[in-house]
């Protein structure tokens, strides 16, 4: 008899922001990430994590008793378990925390095999590009400070940076790129992100602009919905889009690549249904001529884009920015070169969560 997963622990740590910090459309003055651990009654367990509240916590709980019991390396079958769209809902926080089991799964997979997840993949390049997401807006924060901080990423061996748009005027918003530009120099590429802040008018506008200043790419212009407006956008200017952080499941990006709207998409595993339900996407795109760009965790998507023959480039965000990442055992750098090495000797994902140092963070299981 093979091994049966005994249970599946849940935990919630949110870290208080010293300041809030925007992006074109939100507000945050915290970040939270909801932690699952899959245990199965021969020892052995994995760990998976997303960001969210008590929905995704919520859905963890619901989806437990579902689980208890089965084989834990039957990741396809125990998808099709946890997917019950009259029951869970079929997009949105709820499928988040079907992609943290599911990357749980992964992570215990290759430590019962010896592998990472790169290698169990198919392993197919020795390093990824990565390029520094930052540049959020904040009370006070002067066109000075903005290229501060894009300078001190550059300094992080970034060859790539990332700004938020969005949540001012086109102008004001103008005046910010110019000036990150003026700051990192041509040696290093800028991508702006408007977080769906935009309608169509302006987003034609300020693709407009971005075509003149060569702007690597304009993420999430519009909402996620509007799938038409993307498609109208993309054929009128020549900076690429690059949406998808917030689309989920293969049938979801399946719309979305199939209107031909973009050549880039951010496919998160933490947010569209996990690992396996990411490589399919990713095959898809492949399919598709499309080229992969996560949004989100470098930690796991690093090793995704590292498996796949379209992935393009990995988003990394600093401790600085989410202190909770300071919490992770495996600090994954920027190599000189621009890129994060795949890791060698790793099992699973390689991550363990230092859970004293995050102690002070958990408000779940309530304390
Ligand atoms: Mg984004």
């Amino acid at each position: 008899m093979g091994a049966k997963i005994a249970d599946l622990q849940v935990y919630g740590y949110r870290a208080r922001h010293r300041v809030p910090y925007s992006n074109g459309r939100y507000t945050y003055d915290s970040t939270e990430i909801i932690v699952c651990k899959v245990i199965a009654d021969d020892g052995l367990s994995g760990i998976g994590w997303t960001h969210g509240d008590s929905i995704v916590i919520d859905s963890m709980l619901k989806i437990r008793p579902w689980l208890i019991g089965l084989d834990p390396y039957r990741m396809e079958m125990i998808w099709d378990v946890m997917y019950q769209p009259k029951l869970l809902g079929r997009r949105g926080l709820e499928t988040r925390a079907i992609s943290a089991i599911d990357i749980a799964l992964w992570d215990m997979m290759g430590k019962s095999c010896g592998k990472s997840v790169w290698q169990l993949l198919g392993g197919y390049r020795e390093s990824v590009p990565a390029y520094i997401a930052g540049g959020y807006y904040e009370e006070g924060k002067s066109l000075s400070d903005l290229q501060d901080e894009m300078v001190a990423n550059k300094a992080k061996n970034a060859r790539c940076l990332k700004m938020k748009i969005g949540k001012v005027s086109i102008a004001e918003d103008l005046e910010r790129i110019d000036a990150v530009l003026d700051a990192i120099g041509k040696d290093c590429s800028l991508m702006v992100d408007a977080n769906n802040a935009y309608n169509r008018i302006d987003a034609m506008k300020m693709g407009k602009e971005l075509d003149k200043r060569g702007i690597y790419w304009f993420e999430e212009p519009l909402i996620p919905d509007d799938i038409e407006g993307l498609a109208l956008l993309s054929g009128k200017i020549d900076t690429p889009l690059a949406v998808g952080e917030n689309e989920y499941t293969k049938w979801g990006f399946k719309q979305l690549i199939d209107s031909g709207a973009v050549s880039i998409i951010n496919a998160d595993a933490q947010v569209l249904g996990g690992i396996t339900e990411w490589k399919k996407v990713a095959d898809y795109a492949q399919a598709s001529n499309v080229l992969i760009a996560p949004h989100g965790d470098q930690d796991i998507h690093s090793q995704l884009v590292g498996s796949i023959s379209n992935g393009l480039i990995v988003e990394y965000y600093d401790s600085n920015l989410n202190s909770l990442l300071k919490a992770f055992s495996n600090h994954i750098m920027i190599s000189t070169d621009g890129t994060i090495p795949m890791p060698e000797g790793i099992e699973g994902l390689g991550v363990e969560f230092d859970s004293e140092l995050l102690e002070e963070f958990r408000f779940y299981p309530e304390k």
